[in-house]
C-alpha cells in the first residue's frame, strides 16, 4: 500500500531528505487528530494524503532540475553567422551543408546543397577539401579571386564530427589588405633601388671614362664632373625625401601643437626660393597674408610643405610667369570641418591631366619622368606634402587644367582655444 502510494504521488523520484520533509507534517497531523479523537481515522488518512500530495508537489518544482532548452538544429550556422572569414561546412561528397554569411556573400546564396566545386572554381581550394575528406594532411592554398575587384584568400580545411557525421570544415580567409601591404613594400624599395642605381651608374660610368678615355681631356673632363655633382646631389635629395618621409610617417598619428604665423612662414619660402624664380624670370606674388589667423602646426614641417609647392610651381611654371600664394581664412576645412585658414599655390604651367591628378601625390608617381628627373625631381615631394598635411588634420585639394596650369590648396586649422580642439 505505502509502495503503491510512493508510485502514484511519485515520492519515490523525490531525495531522501525531501521525502522525510512531505511526510512528517502529514503523520504529525494523523496522529495528532487520532489521539485528540476529533475526526475518524478515514478522514485522518484523507487529510494526511492530501498534505503528502500537496508537499510533494512543491518539492518536485524546486527540486526537479529544469530540463535544457534543446540546442536548436541550426545551431553551428547561428555561431558561424557571425565569422567575418567565408567558412562552409562539407558532406563527405564535398557537398555544402552550411555556408555563413560571409561565404554566401563570396560564393553565391546557392551555394547550399550543391557540389562546393560548382560555386567555387579554384582547383587548389577544391584540392584542400579533397585531401581534408580523403583524410591526408589538411594543407592549405592561396587564392585570387579576380572579380569584381581582385581578393586574395587563403584556403584552409580540417574534418569534424557532427551527430556523429564526417563534415568538413572550409574556411576561406581573407588576406587583401595584407598582400596589397606586401606588394606596396616591395614596389616602394625596388622603387628606391632603382632611383638610386641610376644616378649611381652614371657616377661610376664617368669615374671610368675619366680614368681611361678622357684622362687628358680637358673640356670632357670639365662636363662630365658637372654632371656627377648634379647625379650626387640628386642621390642627396633622394636620401632626405625617403628620411624626410618616414619621418613623417612615423608621427603622422600625433597632431602637432606649436602656434604659428602663416605669413612669416610663407615670407620666407618664398625668400628661399627666389632665386630659382629668378633664373626662369618667374615672380613670387604672396596675397592677403596680413591679419591672417593663428594657426596649429609644426614650423619645420609647414616650411619643407609650401617649399616642396613653390619648388614644383616653379619647375613646372611657364618661364616669365607669376606663382601667386593666395591665402583666406574658411569656416570649415573640406571634409576635416573645423575653421581653418587656405594657401593656394597658383601656376601658369601646362597644367595636369586629370586622370593624373589622384595619383599625384603616390611616391615616385611623376605624370613626365624624364621631364621630373631632368630638373632633379625624386617623384617624393607631393608625397611628403600630403603626409604632412594630415598630420595637421588639414587637407590638400589639388585643382588643375591642361594648358592653363595648377592650384595646389592647403588647408590648415586654426588655433582655437581649448574647448574647440577637438580633433585627436
Ligand atoms: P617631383 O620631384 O617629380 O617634382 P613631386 O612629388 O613633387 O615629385 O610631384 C610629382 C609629379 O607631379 C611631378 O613629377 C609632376 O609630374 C607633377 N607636378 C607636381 N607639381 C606640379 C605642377 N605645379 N604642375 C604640373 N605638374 C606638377
Amino acid at each position: 500500500m505505502v509502495r503503491r502510494l510512493f508510485n502514484i504521488f511519485k515520492l519515490g523520484q523525490l531525495p531522501a531528505g525531501a521525502r522525510i520533509a512531505v511526510l512528517a507534517p502529514g503523520v504529525a497531523f494523523c496522529l495528532a487528530f487520532l489521539l485528540s479523537g476529533w475526526l475518524s481515522s478515514a478522514a485522518v488518512a484523507a487529510i494526511a494524503i492530501a498534505l503528502a500530495v500537496i508537499g510533494a508537489a512543491c518539492l518536485r518544482e524546486h527540486a526537479d532540475p529544469k530540463p535544457l532548452a534543446e540546442a536548436p538544429p541550426d545551431m553551428p550556422t547561428a555561431v558561424l553567422e557571425g565569422i567575418s572569414d567565408a567558412v562552409l561546412i562539407l558532406d563527405s561528397d564535398r557537398a555544402v551543408i552550411v555556408a555563413n554569411r560571409a561565404a554566401r556573400d563570396l560564393l553565391g546564396d546557392n551555394v547550399v546543397g550543391r557540389d562546393l566545386a560548382l560555386s567555387l572554381r579554384h582547383p587548389e581550394a577544391l584540392d584542400v577539401a579533397n585531401k581534408a575528406i580523403e583524410g591526408q594532411d589538411d594543407g592549405t592554398a592561396e587564392i585570387v579571386m579576380h572579380v569584381p575587384v581582385q581578393r586574395v584568400f587563403v584556403a584552409r580545411a580540417v574534418p569534424l564530427q557532427m551527430a556523429g557525421q564526417p563534415r568538413f570544415l572550409l574556411a576561406l580567409q581573407e588576406v587583401t589588405a595584407a598582400r596589397n601591404a606586401e606588394q606596396i613594400r616591395a614596389d616602394f624599395v625596388a622603387n628606391v633601388s632603382h632611383e638610386l642605381r641610376s644616378p649611381l651608374s652614371s657616377l661610376v660610368g664617368f669615374i671610368e671614362t675619366l680614368q681611361n678615355a678622357a684622362h687628358d681631356d680637358e673640356a670632357a673632363r670639365d662636363r662630365f664632373l658637372g654632371i656627377m655633382s648634379e647625379e650626387s646631389h640628386r642621390m642627396a635629395r633622394l636620401i632626405d625625401d625617403l628620411l624626410s618621409l618616414s619621418r613623417v610617417e612615423a608621427n603622422e598619428h600625433v597632431r602637432p601643437g606649436g602656434q604659428l604665423d602663416i605669413a612669416a612662414i610663407l615670407t620666407g619660402v618664398a625668400d628661399s626660393v627666389s632665386v630659382q624664380a629668378e633664373e626662369k624670370g618667374m615672380a613670387i606674388e604672396l596675397i592677403d597674408l596680413e591679419a591672417q589667423p593663428t594657426i596649429v602646426g609644426d614650423q619645420d614641417e609647414l616650411i619643407e610643405v609650401f617649399h616642396n609647392l613653390l619648388v614644383n610651381a616653379i619647375k613646372y611654371g611657364h618661364d616669365n610667369t607669376t606663382v601667386r600664394v593666395a591665402v583666406s581664412t574658411v569656416d570649415r576645412i573640406p571634409e576635416v570641418g573645423g575653421r581653418g585658414i587656405s594657401v593656394a599655390v597658383i601656376d601658369k604651367g601646362d597644367g595636369i591631366a586629370a586622370e593624373d591628378v589622384p595619383r599625384l601625390t603616390e611616391r615616385f608617381y611623376r605624370v613626365d619622368k624624364g621631364r621630373s628627373r631632368s630638373m632633379g625631381g625624386t617623384g617624393l615631394g607631393l608625397a611628403i606634402v600630403k603626409h604632412i598635411v594630415n598630420r595637421h588634420r588639414g587637407r590638400l585639394v589639388i585643382r588643375s587644367e591642361v594648358g592653363a596650369g595648377s592650384q595646389f590648396i592647403v588647408y590648415l586649422p586654426v588655433f582655437a582655444p581649448a574647448a574647440d580642439q577637438q580633433t585627436p
